[in-house]
């Protein structure tokens, strides 16, 4: 049995043709021009036919950025598209199935399936990006659909920075990659010292990394934003794991590429000590995303069986 995945970046369409262990056989990629609803149908269609070959598949999954319901695209936050029946319109080019996912719920699948959550039936993972993307797996099925999970949007800090939701204090104005540079900036504004300044003139500018290359080298102002970094991330960490007490919570995107004992370390050790896990029962694990893009095709390719 094959099964296709195709993940609709901010740039690229990528297709995958998965194998039952998750593993990508074949890739096709496009880069994404987008010319309204039906030309995207048809090139949906045309990459789902290149990267199937010869392989027969009951249907072909999708992840986007936005929400969907069924066959049918809701929004999309990178692509002008608003209540498109897009699994009618996939179907003049391809006579398959077309199932729907919101991309942070394709990538929690594609780790459920081949990555960080394989075995678990209950399970998280947290993307940190440009936001904060969360995609749950509760009971060996996907917490989806038009109701998909955003625990991006959990209050923090009551009052706090404006979200881009219109609402105020939500955790991914504190813990997402974009958060993270924000709250470099301003430590460097503070401490024109700073081995940041260095290292971000070096990267040609502040990244989600810089703040972590610099901790490593011993940089106090660095270690003091990567500290309290990871106090926000755990904020909201501690609630899903208090919520829904799941075996494992994957953290993934590309600020959990950094330094283990910066990151995940200090993470787990407030985990433990501020969740309910310290009073018994069962503990989460606290693990980092393992197939950082591909999950997003994986967890496409997977959809038909979490649904
Ligand atoms: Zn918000």
């Amino acid at each position: 049995m094959a099964y296709i995945g195709i993940d609709v970046g901010g740039t690229n369409l990528k297709a995958g043709l998965v194998d039952e262990n998750g593993t990508i056989l074949a890739v096709e990629r496009v880069p994404l021009d987008f010319q309204g609803a039906e030309s995207f149908a048809a090139t949906l269609a045309d990459l789902a036919r290149k990267v199937m070959g010869q392989a027969q598949a009951d249907y072909v999954g999708v992840g986007l950025p936005g929400a969907v319901d069924g066959g049918h695209v809701r929004f999309t936050t990178n692509i002008p598209m608003q209540d498109v029946p897009l699994e009618t319109l996939f179907r003049r080019h391809l006579d398959l199935p077309l199932l729907l996912g919101n991309d942070a719920d394709c990538a929690a699948v594609g780790e459920y399936f081949g990555g960080a959550g394989r075995g678990t039936q209950d399970f998280a993972v947290v993307t940190l990006g440009t936001g904060v993307g969360t995609g749950l797996i509760l009971n060996g099925k996907l917490r989806c659909g038009d109701a998909s999970s955003e625990g991006g949007h959990l209050t923090v800090v009551h009052g706090g920075e404006l979200c881009n939701c219109g609402r105020r204090g939500c955790w991914e104005r504190y813990a997402s990659a974009t958060a993270l540079i924000q709250q470099t900036k301003a430590a460097m504004d503070a401490h024109p010292e700073s081995l940041l300044h260095t290292l971000a003139a070096q990267q040609g500018g502040v990244e989600g990394r810089t703040a972590f290359d610099a901790a490593q080298a011993g940089d106090e102002t660095a270690l003091e934003v990567c500290r309290m970094y990871v106090e926000y991330l755990a904020d909201g960490v501690v609630s899903l794991v208090n919520l829904l007490r799941p075996e494992a919570v994957a953290i993934g995107g590309g600020v959990a590429a950094a330094p283990e004992a910066l990151l995940l370390e200090p993470l787990r050790r407030i985990v433990e000590t501020e969740s309910f896990a310290c009073h018994g029962g069962r503990s989460t694990r606290i693990l980092r995303a393992e197939r950082g893009n591909d999950a997003g095709i994986i967890g496409a390719a997977f959809l038909g069986r979490v649904l």
